[in-house]
């Protein structure tokens, strides 16, 4: 298989393009390249592409993950955070943004779509929300999924067992009505029997009919350590059932993850910022820092400034690979912020009036990179 061509440029967008300019430019490609319409000998291959990038671009959370992770943060065999990127026939997201073949134009186009055909169940989705440590350690957790499933008493066909639906009069059992306009052919879904061709008389007691029922499922769910706010993880065949024999979606649990009272994650790394007195930042000292493996005691260097920073190697966040397993820990950054004492007792005023005497009292304009140009550096931004 040829290499997958990037999705803004399969669109002919730029990479912060607005969803408005998103869907103009999709609307055009689709026109151009709709095999019912194309004479370009790719033009199938082309729908699909178009169609594969309009779905993840279209749809901000698969756009940010496709933004991290490339393609591989949304094709379908991505074991984590992937999603099913050619989850969706190309047709159907066609007609749901032209809003069926009626506003197409009216050419004969929905033959190729065959109503009757298995569909593929919905893809569900469930917000998580969980502690920062969880997100960093990883945890297992049990989610409750309300999901319509194939009715067990009519076995999803809607109709009262021992009953045999009805060829439907209004378009024969075709599912389509077609009228001549002018030199088209329009063909839009017959609305008496929904597209299906034939009518239920009987229908089903326990599903009224609809072939479905609601359930409630109860999943448990292993959270990966190392995963992040907005990162999804994917239940293949967890979604909506299909219907007509078709495979069911997949369920998304969307990650949230609640901020923690210090640490502030960016990435792989953990931030921390800790006050010091002017005493430990002109001699150094042995202090406590915490880490997200408990408080560890660490000896700080004399002569730290506000902004200065320290790495502890490894504290950090496990790194999550695509697979869902961890590669090595990120760092955990701690920046210092040096206090300046106030409500002096005496002994203290006198202590520092004594110490004033020996410093240089010279005050100069800040001629090097001032403390908020490194606190920029220190959080790379
Ligand atoms: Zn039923
Ligand atoms: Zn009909």
């Amino acid at each position: 298989m040829s290499e997958k061509r990037d999705f803004y440029e399969v669109l002919g967008v730029a990479r912060n393009a607005s969803q408005a300019e998103i869907k103009k430019a999709y609307r055009q490609l689709a026109r151009k390249y709709h095999p019912d319409v194309s004479d370009d000998h790719n033009a199938e291959e082309k729908f699909k592409e178009i169609n594969e990038a309009y779905e993840v671009l279209s749809d901000d959370e698969k756009r940010a993950a496709y933004d991290r992770f490339g393609h591989a943060g949304v094709s379908g065999n991505a074991g984590f955070g992937g999603f099913s990127g050619m989850g969706r026939d190309p047709f159907e997201i066609f007609e749901e943004v032209f809003g069926g073949f009626g506003g197409f134009g009216g050419f004969g186009g929905s033959s190729r779509r065959n109503r009757n055909a298995p569909r593929r169940g919905s893809d569900l989705r469930y917000d998580l929300t969980l502690e920062f440590e969880e997100a960093i350690f990883g945890t297992e957790t049990e989610i409750e999924i309300p999901r319509q499933e194939t009715c067990s008493h009519c076995n999803g066909t809607g109709a009262e067992p021992g009953t045999t639906p009805v060829r439907c009069p209004d378009c024969n059992g075709t599912g389509e009505i077609r009228r001549q306009a002018g030199f088209f052919i329009n063909i839009s879904t017959c609305p008496r029997c929904n597209g299906a061709g034939e009518i239920v008389t009987s229908p089903c007691h326990v599903c009224n009919g609809r072939g479905k029922t609601l359930e409630y499922r109860h999943l448990k769910v292993r959270i990966p350590a190392g995963v992040d706010d907005g990162n999804q993880i994917r239940l293949a065949g967890e979604g909506e059932s299909g219907s007509r024999g078709g495979p069911p979606g997949n369920l998304y649990v969307v990650i949230h993850v609640k901020p923690h009272r210090h640490f502030r994650r960016q990435g792989d790394n953990i931030h921390l910022e800790m006050i010091i007195n002017i005493a430990q930042a002109a001699l150094g000292d042995e202090i406590e820092i915490p880490t997200l493996d408990g408080t560890i005691k660490h000896t700080i260097p004399a002569g730290i400034q506000t902004g200065d920073t320290i790495t502890l190697r490894g504290k950090g966040v496990p790194k999550l690979r695509r697979d869902g397993s961890n590669a090595g820990r990120g760092d955990q950054i701690v920046t210092f912020q040096v206090k300046t004492p106030t409500n002096l007792t005496k002994q203290q005023r006198d202590l520092l009036l004594e110490l004033g005497k020996t410093l240089d009292r010279e005050v100069v304009p800040q001629r090097e990179k001032s403390f908020f140009d490194k606190v920029k550096d220190a959080f790379g931004v």
